[in-house]
């Protein structure tokens, strides 16, 4: 009951890349990065082995961007042909690369590092991939036409990876979809279904991570345009319920989501985001365990799964560990509370 995990990012120790900067550039190259990595990794194992974290991730420290950790080693892209994009529905524009042929993976990406991870700790594993929609909203196409063809091709690539990962022994793959909470219609016309070919053939744990993004200025001042009430994920969870999906990560704690939305994943497992990340303020365990008993109305608390509202790679390390303890301590008295 009230198996605890998180959405997926942590932030990188000061050795690694420069902290509280989202995307910073590593601090080391070649071996020496590579090493500083892998220690990265080991330590965020522990602490949220410490925190209580029943799904632990490798915390994302192998790469600088969720989307680009993936891009960069998928062919097709002209890196240097940047076309300038109105992300999130023009919610900030930023140069970005372009697909110019058809895409392929040309290496395995992200195995290496769930096997390095894997040997290191007994708990279950996570690992995230970008959804297929999120990477569209990411970069320019000029070889596919529509958004909804170039994502099925990215979905398929995904798929090849997923595979990989679950052969090094991951439990749960989850693909992010930030980019679901602001194209609803796409993905009810072709979002789902990209995912649903992303997961194809697996039988491990799959998951979809749909939040309002990092507490980044850009976010803050789109959420204070959103309304009293967000409603967007009414949009979206009937087809996501239907989907084979089986898990729905999202943000509670401090949004203004009605909780009452959760009640239309009935088949799913809900990660219920019980930690904010857009605040340095550390929940108390009885917040969390108020979020956890929250959502009990509308989910079955079996299928509830305690986590963040989204990755915590912006903020500082002790900020996060700090959030990881509470998470692990609110769950715990959750439990005793039911
Ligand atoms: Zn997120």
């Amino acid at each position: 009951m009230f198996e605890t995990t998180i959405a997926g990012s942590l932030p990188k120790p000061a050795w690694l890349a420069e902290p509280e900067t989202l995307w910073a550039p590593w601090q080391h190259e070649g071996e020496a990065l590579e090493r500083a990595k892998k220690d990265a990794a080991l330590v965020w194992l522990k602490e949220q082995e410490d925190a209580g974290i029943d799904i632990v991730t490798e915390g994302e420290q192998f790469r600088i961007h969720f989307v680009h950790g993936f891009l960069e080693h998928v062919g097709g892209i002209d890196w240097d042909l940047k076309t300038p994009m109105g992300i999130r529905d023009n919610r900030y524009v930023v140069d970005v690369p372009t697909v110019t042929s058809a895409l392929s993976r040309t290496r395995p990406v992200h195995g290496a590092e769930a096997a390095f991870t894997r040997a290191h700790t007994s708990r279950k594993l996570k690992f995230t991939l970008p959804g297929p929609m999120t990477i569209c909203d990411t970069i320019a196409d000029a070889h596919y036409g529509r958004r909804a063809d170039m994502a099925m091709a990215f979905a398929d690539l995904l798929n090849q990876e997923a595979r990989e990962l679950e052969a090094a022994g991951v439990d749960v793959i989850q693909f992010d979809e930030p980019a679901f909470n602001v194209f609803m219609d796409d993905v009810n016309e072709w979002g789902v279904a990209a995912l649903e070919r992303a997961v194809e053939g697996l039988t491990c744990d799959t998951a979809v991570h749909i939040c309002y993004g990092y507490g980044i200025e850009a976010n803050i001042s789109w959420k204070g345009t959103l309304g009293g009430e967000w409603r967007q994920y009414e949009g979206i969870f009937p087809a996501l319920n239907a989907s084979s999906i089986g898990q729905v990560s999202l943000e509670c704690r401090g949004s203004h989501v009605p909780m009452s939305l959760i009640g239309l994943l009935p088949d799913k497992d809900v990660l219920v985001g019980a930690i904010d990340v857009a605040t340095d303020q550390i929940e108390t365990p009885e917040q969390v365990a108020e979020t956890l008993k929250e959502a009990s109305q509308y989910v079955d608390p079996a299928r509830i799964r305690p986590c963040t509202n989204c990755g915590m790679a912006p903020l500082s390390r002790d900020v996060a560990a700090a959030k990881l303890r509470a998470l692990g301590a609110g769950a715990v008295l959750a439990r005793k509370s039911l």
